[in-house]
């Protein structure tokens, strides 16, 4: 049966009815017309070595940092903030642990030995920049697309933006619009870019059952399971899992895009 907290298992019953096709990126250049969707995400701080194709939209779905600190995420906004694509969007992950306000300050002494960064200046400056959109459960309008961003995701060691699976990650999808035809989250769905090394799916039962059933979107995209980078699809949704380091955190995967 559908077990949220049990997605390994949960998929290996839901598959027989799943389709799930690999999709690669796009030949040639954007049709006229067309909106291409350039993602990138998990780039802990080697995001000057991505070789970042040209588009429309440039998401990043969080992890841009290590830990969190002011000086590695202003390097991030302003490297961000500085590229050529006429939108950009970016969410938190996991690692950019500031940005949770309160839970930072109970992490401080474990993740920064006890001196504490300034997350309110962080988080201001992220959250107000103009040269980009930060999104935390809110959407945008980009090319009369609606984008929808969320930074949660299924409790993962203690780290930031950690829910419980089932009715904690369940209320916060709920709130997705269905309107939304761009969703980004952190973590994958269940069954699309969520197989880890060891073989486990990490991936969110109750998101893949809302994005199915309710929300819709065209474009799903999200990282954090470094090892699930690539494109797939339920032939509704185009799932895009855009790590762009591997499991060593190393670049070592192409920045994928899609056109909608
Ligand atoms: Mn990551
Ligand atoms: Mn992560």
């Amino acid at each position: 049966m559908i077990d949220s907290n049990n997605p390994t298992e949960t998929w290996n019953i839901l598959q027989k009815d799943q389709y799930v096709e690999n999709l690669n990126v796009p030949q040639g250049s954007s049709k006229e017309g067309n909106i291409r969707v350039v993602c990138i995400s998990d780039t802990h701080m080697k995001h000057e070595k991505l070789q970042i194709p040209d588009g429309d939209i440039l998401v990043h779905t969080g992890d841009f940092s290590s830990l969190g600190r002011w000086d590695d995420i202003k390097r991030f906004v302003d490297w961000f903030a500085s590229q050529p694509h006429q939108h950009k969007i970016v969410i938190a992950g996991n690692h950019d642990l500031t940005l949770e306000l309160p839970y930072y300050d109970t992490v401080v002494g474990r993740f920064h030995r006890g001196i504490r960064e300034p997350a309110e200046q962080i988080i201001e400056y992220i959250s107000t920049h103009s040269g980009f959109h930060y999104l935390l459960d809110e959407g945008v309008e980009c090319e009369g697309l609606y984008v929808y961003g969320s930074p949660w995701q299924p409790y993962f060691y203690n780290w930031a933006f950690n829910l419980q699976r089932g009715k904690q990650c369940m209320e916060k999808w709920k709130a997705i619009p269905e309107r939304t035809d761009i969703l980004l989250t952190h973590g994958p769905p269940l069954g699309h870019g969520d197989l880890c090394a060891s073989g486990v799916r990490a991936g969110c039962v109750d998101l893949l059952i809302d994005i199915q059933n309710r929300i819709r979107p065209k474009l799903h995209v999200f990282g954090h399971i470094h090892e699930g980078a690539g494109i797939t699809t339920d032939g509704q949704t185009v799932f895009v899992n855009a790590a762009s380091c591997d499991l060593s955190y190393r670049v070592s995967h192409p920045v994928l895009y899609w056109d909608l």
